[in-house]
């Protein structure tokens, strides 16, 4: 239960208008309600069709869906403009689709093709938002983009090599392209989750632990990683992180990796 739900707050995102990528489902999708709640206008965009139609109906007027596939640059450009010539302008960019690598255990058995998949995803598709979503922010000296990277990019072995570098090259994007985007007036900025039980990381933890049943990762991912005691991740706790980012209150926040891991990555 998000007990944050039903205390009444002004809406921090009044008028902005929003595209998130990886939007139908687990981070994307709570952030999207919460985006909408707070007053932004929601372009979701991912390549899960049926759930990302669902998603938009039940979050009403405020908020569409758009198929897009994040490795084509082409499509990015696409949502980009859409958003543009439905709402006047793009505020926000939230570069989060990602996927897992299903390329587990040691170097030796390394698949490269299964890096290159990986890092098409999460890490080659967020320099082409940013890129993209610059086009259309800069002219007008404003807008706030953000990522989703991981601990995973912070540390070693929490999950295989191509995923753990994928998400360090979304917190290396971040800080190269941060100072440039400055200048244009346009802020850039990494939010680094801990485990929460999405699709995604069940998929993942569940190859790293073929031993383990659908329960056994999901207690491994609420609990065994947790280190903040009396509380447990949620997906609503990025959504209010990516909230404050793509917010006016954030006006000079840019080029940082806002953690949110209950404390995992300083031990
Ligand atoms: P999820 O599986 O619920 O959502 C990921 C979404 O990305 C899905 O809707 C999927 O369809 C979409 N997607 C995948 N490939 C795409 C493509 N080529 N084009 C467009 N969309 C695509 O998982 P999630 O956990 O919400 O993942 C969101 C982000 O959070 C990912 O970048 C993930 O790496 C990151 N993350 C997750 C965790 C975690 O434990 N769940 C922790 C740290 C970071």
């Amino acid at each position: 239960v998000n007990s944050f739900s039903s205390v009444s707050r002004p809406e921090r995102l009044a008028g902005k208008v929003a595209v998130i990528t990886g939007g139908a489902s687990g981070i994307g999708e709570a952030t999207a309600k919460e985006f909408i709640r707070n007053g932004a206008k929601v372009i979701i965009a991912d390549v899960q069709d049926d759930l990302g139609h669902t998603v938009a109906a039940e979050l009403g007027p405020g908020s569409a869906y758009t198929r897009c596939d994040v490795t084509d640059e082409a499509q990015i450009a696409a949502t980009v403009d859409l958003a543009v010539a439905r709402h006047g302008h793009l505020d926000i960019l939230y570069n989060n689709a990602g996927i897992t690598s299903s390329s587990v255990g040691h170097l030796a058995s390394l698949d490269l093709a299964d890096f290159d998949r990986v890092m098409a995803v999460n890490a080659r598709a967020v320099l082409a938002g940013i890129k993209h979503a610059a086009r259309v922010m800069a002219p007008r000296r404003t807008g706030s983009i953000l990522c989703t990277a991981s601990v995973a990019g912070m540390m070693g072995g929490e999950m295989p090599h191509a995923y753990n570098v994928s998400k360090a090259a979304v917190i290396g994007v971040v800080r190269s392209a941060a100072g440039e985007l400055a200048r244009h007036g346009v802020r850039l900025n990494a939010i680094s989750p801990l485990g929460i039980a999405t699709p995604l990381a069940m998929r993942g933890f569940g190859d790293m632990l073929a031993w383990a049943d659908a329960e056994r990762v999901r207690r491994l991912i609420e609990e065994d990683m947790n280190e903040l005691e009396g509380a447990t991740l949620e997906a609503e706790d990025i959504a209010r992180a990516a909230v404050y980012l793509a917010s006016d209150e954030a006006k000079y926040v840019t080029g940082h990796n806002l953690v949110v891991d209950g404390g995992f990555t300083v031990g």
